[in-house]
């Protein structure tokens, strides 16, 4: 069976960790482990931009805590960017062993609206599950409700689903036993 590593840098909820770790467990049927981590993040901060470098804090975690047999998942809550994008949910290594993804800009709270917990929690689980994809060997993927579709603002993240479409699940690569 697969192995996925997650490693949480900064503070989530309990809540929030369970169903991380159901929903992935069942997308990937991969066991999932957790870890925190401890980086100093304000090695990657742009002060011009505000933000945080994604490629570059992706490339530390792949090298410092990145597992040798499975996946490795960096969870944030930091502003990412990369040079060419505004900001960016997540990043990760096509086919390669590591991703993250962070909920800074999740929240209903974030654009002006009332709270919603279960809603972030959705949104957080689905770039999880598509930043997760990514590793293992999917593309961007145009069907309507398929996870691996690509997502620009949250509204696109409510409209998919956090499943793979037939196409996408069988084009999944597990990692070789
Ligand atoms: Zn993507
Ligand atoms: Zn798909």
């Amino acid at each position: 069976m697969d192995e996925i590593a997650m490693i949480s840098f900064g503070y989530f909820e309990k809540q929030l960790l369970d169903a991380v770790t159901m929903r992935t467990e069942q997308a990937f049927s991969a066991r999932i482990s957790w870890k925190e981590g401890f980086l100093d993040l304000g090695d990657y901060y742009d002060p011009s931009r505000r933000q945080y470098d994604g490629n570059r804090i992706l490339k530390v975690i792949d090298e410092r805590f990145g597992v040798s047999k499975g996946k490795t998942i960096g969870l944030l809550s930091i502003d990412l960017f990369i040079p060419i994008l505004t900001f960016i949910y997540g990043q990760a290594f096509l086919n390669g062993r590591s991703c993250i993804a962070s909920n800074y800009r999740l929240s209903n709270e974030r654009y002006g609206l009332l709270p919603d917990e279960t809603l972030m929690h959705n949104r957080f689980i689905k770039e999880i599950i598509h930043e997760l994809g990514h590793t293992y060997g999917l593309i961007h993927c145009s069907h309507p409700d398929c996870v691996m579709r690509s997502s620009t603002y949250v509204e696109d993240i409510d409209q998919k689903g956090e499943d793979f479409c037939p196409n996408c699940k069988s084009n999944l690569i597990h990692f070789p036993e």
